[in-house]
C-alpha cells in the first residue's frame, strides 16, 4: 500500500462523517446488549456526550439533547466494541479493524512505530482502534522475527525490561528460547517497574514456571498442550491443568482460529479460504508468505508456525481444553494472531469468536472474551467492555443479535469510537477507494 495515499485515507476518514461531527449522539430505539449479564435492553435510548455515555433507559422517557445526531437504532443490537487481544499490526490494518466493529487492539510485538501510531490515534490524528503494545519480544538466540531483544545475560535482560517500561510499552512480550535464569530474572525487573509480562510458555520454565511467577497470560492453548500434554491428549489430565492456571490468576489467549487455519492447511483443505473476500486486502508480501506454507500448492509447512500434530485431534482436544478452562472460570480472552496464517486484519475475530463457540462457550459467553475479559485484562474494565453510564462510547450497531448467531457479529451498520460514529457503509466506501488505488497503482 502507498504510504501517503493510507495516510491521507486515514486521516480524512477520521474528519469525514455523513454529517458534520457533533459531540452529542442519540441512538433511538435500540436493544441494547450491555455485556454485565445475559440480557437485552429492549427500545432503549442511549446518549453520548463528548465521548462517553452519559444516559441509557427507555425510548419513552429519556430526553434527546437539542443538537445531537441521531442514529435510529430500530430492530438493530448495540452491543461493546470488541477487542482482539493478540494482533501484530500495521498502519495499514487500521481502518480494517474499524470495519469489524474492533475498537480496541493488543500488538504483541511493538517497536517504535507503533508508540508512533498509538500516539497517532491517541490525539486524534488518524482513525484507528485503541492500541496496547508490548515492546519488542524477548527471545533466545534463534528467534526468525524481525523485531526482537535477544538478551545473554540477567544483567541485560533486567536493561531491556527497564528501558521498555520506559519508552511507554504496555507489556512485556517473552518468547521462545529464554533460559530460566533469564526468564526470572525478567519477571524480577517486570514486578519492580509494574509492567505485566505476556507472552509464550518458553521451554526451559514450563507451564507450571510461568504460572508460579506470575506472567499476566499465556498466548496460544496450543502451548499449553504443547508443554503440558505433550501429544498424549489425556483428557483425564486436564482438570489438573486447569486448576492449576485458576489458581495462579493468570488470562489465557487461545488463538483457536489460527489452529483451525493450521489443521485445514495439514489436510490440504486450506487453499479455498484464500479466495474468501477479505483476501483482497492482504498484502501481496503476506499472501505470498502464505502461500508458500500451504500443502496444495506443495508448500513447505514446516515454515508455519506449528511443525507437529497439526491433526484433527490436535486442534478438537484445544477445543476441550479451552472449554475446561471456560468451565473453571478462567478469563479467556479472543485473539486472532493476524497476520499469521489466513489471519486478515479485522475480520478474523469473527474467526475466532466462531471457534470459541465450537469449543462450547454459549455466544454471549464467546462475545466476553471480546469485550468484558479483554477490559478486564488491560485493567480499563471501568471505562470500556459493557455497556453502562459513564463508560467511554466504543461501541458496535449490528443488523442482528449476536446471542442467537455468533456470525452475527458481521452484520454490522456502524461503529462508534471514543464517541464518534463511522458507518459501516462510509468505512467499506472508503477501504474499496483506497484499495482499488493501491492495486491500479501497483499494475
Ligand atoms: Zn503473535
Amino acid at each position: 500500500m502507498n504510504k501517503l495515499i493510507l495516510y491521507i485515507f486515514l486521516v480524512i476518514l477520521f474528519n469525514c462523517n455523513e454529517t458534520p461531527a457533533r459531540s452529542e449522539i442519540a441512538i433511538i430505539n435500540v436493544n441494547i446488549i450491555p455485556m454485565d449479564s445475559e440480557r437485552i435492553l429492549e427500545s432503549q435510548t442511549l446518549i453520548i456526550e463528548h465521548g462517553i455515555i452519559t444516559k441509557i433507559g427507555s425510548s419513552a422517557t429519556v430526553k434527546i439533547p437539542k443538537n445531537a445526531q441521531i442514529i435510529n437504532g430500530k430492530n438493530r443490537y448495540l452491543i461493546p466494541g470488541l477487542m482482539d487481544m493478540h494482533v501484530h499490526i500495521e498502519e495499514s490494518d487500521l481502518p480494517l479493524f474499524l470495519a469489524n466493529g474492533i475498537t480496541t487492539v493488543r500488538n504483541l510485538n511493538g517497536d517504535k512505530t507503533h508508540l508512533k501510531l498509538r500516539r497517532k490515534v491517541d490525539q486524534g490524528e488518524i482513525a484507528g482502534p485503541r492500541i496496547y503494545t508490548s515492546g519488542p519480544l524477548i527471545c533466545g538466540k534463534n528467534t526468525k522475527w524481525k523485531i526482537k531483544a535477544v538478551p545473554k545475560s540477567q544483567k541485560e535482560v533486567k536493561e531491556i525490561v527497564k528501558t521498555q517500561k520506559k519508552l511507554g510499552y504496555d507489556f512485556i512480550k517473552v518468547y521462545d528460547g529464554l533460559t530460566s535464569d533469564i526468564y526470572q530474572a525478567l519477571m524480577e525487573e517486570a514486578k519492580e517497574q509494574n509492567i505485566k509480562v505476556v507472552g509464550h510458555i518458553p521451554k526451559s520454565v514450563g507451564l507450571k514456571g510461568v504460572l508460579n511467577a506470575g506472567q499476566a497470560s499465556i498466548e496460544h492453548i496450543e502451548k499449553i498442550v504443547k508443554d503440558y500434554f505433550g501429544i498424549q491428549y489425556n483428557l483425564q489430565n486436564i482438570m489438573k491443568v486447569a486448576k492449576m492456571i485458576k489458581s495462579s490468576g493468570t488470562f489465557v489467549c487461545p488463538t483457536l482460529a489460527l489452529q483451525e487455519n493450521f489443521y485445514l492447511n495439514s489436510q490440504g483443505k486450506f487453499l479455498k479460504k484464500l479466495k474468501n473476500p477479505e483476501m483482497n486486502y492482504v498484502d501481496s508480501e503476506i499472501m505470498s508468505w502464505w502461500k508458500s506454507i500451504t500443502i496444495e500448492n506443495n508448500g513447505d509447512v514446516s515454515k508455519s508456525k506449528s511443525t507437529s500434530n497439526e491433526d484433527l485431534g490436535f486442534y478438537n482436544f484445544q477445543l476441550k481444553l479451552t472449554k475446561s478452562l471456560f468451565d473453571m472460570k478462567i478469563p479467556l480472552i479472543a485473539g486472532t494472531d493476524t497476520p499469521n496464517l489466513g489471519m486478515v486484519p479485522g475480520f478474523s475475530i469473527h474467526e475466532e469468536l466462531r471457534n470459541m463457540v465450537a469449543a462450547g462457550l454459549s455466544p454471549y459467553h464467546a462475545l466476553e472474551t471480546a469485550t468484558r475479559n479483554a477490559a478486564a485484562f488491560l485493567g480499563i474494565e471501568n471505562e470500556t467492555g459493557i455497556i453502562k453510564e459513564g463508560m467511554i462510547a466504543d461501541l458496535v450497531l449490528l443488523k442482528k443479535n449476536p446471542l442467537i448467531n455468533i456470525s452475527n457479529t458481521k452484520s454490522q451498520v456502524g461503529i462508534i469510537v471514543r464517541g464518534k460514529w463511522y458507518s459501516k457503509n462510509k468505512i467499506q466506501a472508503s477501504i474499496n477507494k483506497i484499495f482499488k488505488e493501491s492495486l491500479s497503482k501497483a499494475d
